[in-house]
């Protein structure tokens, strides 16, 4: 009798992404990003509420995100604007998602917290 009948069925080994291990192994463009976090917390270490306040939005200080006024490409010749203020919101996750596709209204809110860029 072959022994192969035995053996259970192998669980489907989950395919690892290797972009789960980026902490390891930063790329360029991710260095920057962690370098800009970091500063983020002293840039706009006096914000505590959501600065977008969209309808709906619930002012929460929990869990706010730093919103950049541009998509991330935007910033990968100029890296330091990473961290500029003028190019950085606090939003709470609702209104970080209410934008994050919106570019316009974006705009519209960093002319209205931030002024021109
Ligand atoms: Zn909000």
């Amino acid at each position: 009798m072959s022994d192969v009948f035995f053996h259970p069925c192998p669980k489907p080994v989950k395919e690892v992404k290797e972009k789960k291990f980026y902490h390891f192994k930063p790329g360029k463009h991710t260095k920057a990003n962690i370098k800009a976090n970091n500063e983020l917390k002293d840039v706009l270490v006096d914000i505590e509420n959501c600065e977008f306040r969209l309808s709906g939005c619930k002012g929460l200080s929990m869990g706010l995100q730093n919103c950049h006024r541009h998509k991330r490409k935007w910033y990968y010749s100029k890296p330091e604007l990473l961290y500029d203020r003028k190019q950085v919101l606090k939003g709470c996750p609702a209104c970080h998602d209410a934008t994050e596709y919106n570019r316009e209204l974006n705009e519209q809110i960093f002319m209205r917290v931030r002024g021109k860029e």
